[in-house]
């Protein structure tokens, strides 16, 4: 599924206008799901699909008859036209594929004009509308991809033993909180928990006072496997949906006291934050490239081995996250961009994570969601969360008006952006992932 075909070509325009506007996030060959209803209405959510700043309503589209003779994809179409996404997810590649490209004829500029309007009248402007979570969330695991940013996380808690001897093995996860799942927009309250002072023996209660973001990207899966039946390396992508951006906030204060034997609890499960859009496999296919692992390891255990994991498993998504405090807003200044780097630069692939989680026999359900764990790049300015960047808490963050962080205060609003760009191929995009920092509810 993850050939190149028409609805890559990067000359394809759609008769949407805001479609062909250069840079723009959207264009007919990006075509990302999203669940949606009109913003302050009582409607029900419903699926729909990004083209330039506009959303095509999926069940204005089922209902309007326009793909009623084309078999699959209408069956598609009236999946994904429902208020969440797990259905449609459960179709797997050929039902997403035939949506995909019934939507990209629809759209694209030779479109008839008598079928542009029919289409027309399902468009509803992004200003418009608010966004639901993508799918009913089952289970939520969320891994540790990035060998940049373990080793850097590693030295501060065991400068001694930074990696352990099982990361170069294994794609090291944990299962997470799927109740906590916020969709973009939708803020949360600073954590209280337990917290180990600095030269005490005995913990605290407050208020998290190192509150941190970690830059990520969200996995759905797809059509499921049954228990006891592994899914293979080579398969896993065919049960892969799509992306999002996904941001996994954390408290290092409550981490540091809680993560020993088990790994982490409260320290993680009070919010997750994800984008609105989820891109299709189909849509990142051309940004497909080989590994990319700074010790060149190629002797992985058989199930997470193949020759085309290795040429092309990874995936070159370029990611930015960056801050815009309560005093940057009154002041009109723009987010603070601290980060950028790609997903390439990932130690495991997608299809790796797949193949790893159910290699003992795990059941994966559409709409189960998977966090590539922080995306840190080589270098410290391509640090995914802010214990890398201001290493520890020691090195603050200065901030355009000349306020200074360390960690996340209250009213503090960060954004993540990604997208895929490079000669040859369309610019797509994952539009953004944001959320403000609140108060702690509970404080002591
Ligand atoms: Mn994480």
């Amino acid at each position: 599924m993850s050939e190149l075909n028409r609805t890559h070509n990067p000359l394809a325009r759609s008769w949407v206008a805001s479609a062909n506007v250069a840079g723009t996030d959207f264009p007919i060959q990006n075509l990302p799901f999203a669940v949606f209803k009109p913003k302050d209405s009582d409607q029900d959510m419903r699926g729909g699909v990004a083209i330039g700043d506009q959303v095509l309503d999926l069940k204005a589209l089922a209902a309007s008859g326009c793909l009623a003779d084309t078999g699959l994809a209408q069956k598609a179409l009236e999946a994904a036209a429902q208020p969440c996404l797990n259905t449609f997810m459960a179709m797997g590649p050929q039902a997403w594929q035939a949506l995909r490209h019934a939507l990209f004829d629809l759209l694209e500029q030779s479109t008839s004009p008598a079928l542009q309007a029919r289409v027309q009248v399902c468009l509803v402007s992004q200003s418009l509308v608010e966004y639901g979570l993508p799918a009913r969330i089952g289970d939520y695991t969320d891994f540790y991809t990035s060998i940049y940013h373990a080793t850097n996380v590693g030295k501060l808690f065991r400068p001694d033993n930074p990696l352990m001897p099982n990361y170069r093995w294994l794609p090291i996860g944990y299962h997470g909180r799927a109740s906590s799942v916020l969709v973009s927009g939708h803020d949360f309250h600073r954590p209280a928990g337990q917290i180990l002072p600095p030269g005490q023996t005995e913990p605290v209660f407050s208020a998290c006072k190192r509150l941190d973001w970690e830059l990520e990207l969200g996995v759905f899966i797809g059509k499921g496997n049954a228990l006891g039946h592994a899914i293979s390396l080579d398969a896993a992508e065919d049960h892969v949906f799509g992306i999002c951006l996904l941001n996994d906030w954390s408290a290092r204060d409550i981490q540091a006291w809680e993560y020993q034997p088990l790994g982490p609890f409260l320290a993680k499960n009070f919010a997750t934050t994800i984008s609105p859009w989820v891109v299709t496999m189909e849509a990142l296919a051309p940004y497909r490239t080989a590994m990319e692992r700074p010790d060149h390891k190629q002797d992985d255990v058989a199930y997470l081995k193949s020759e085309h994991n290795s040429q092309q498993g990874a995936l070159d998504i370029q990611l930015r996250i960056g801050l815009r405090s309560e005093s940057m807003r009154a002041a009109k200044t723009d987010t603070h961009w601290v980060c950028q780097t790609s997903y390439r630069h990932a130690y495991w692939t997608l299809a790796q994570m797949v193949a790893h989680h159910t290699v003992s026999g795990c059941n994966l359900q559409a709409g189960d969601l998977l966090g590539t764990g922080t995306l840190s790049g080589p270098t410290l300015d391509q640090a995914g969360a802010l214990l890398e960047l201001t290493e520890g808490g020691k090195v603050p963050l200065t901030l355009p008006d000349g306020q200074q962080r360390t960690f996340l205060q209250d009213g503090d609003d960060v954004t993540m952006q990604g997208w895929c760009e490079k000669a040859g191929a369309a610019r797509i995009g994952f539009g953004e992932c944001r959320a403000t920092v609140l108060p702690a509810l509970f404080q002591k």
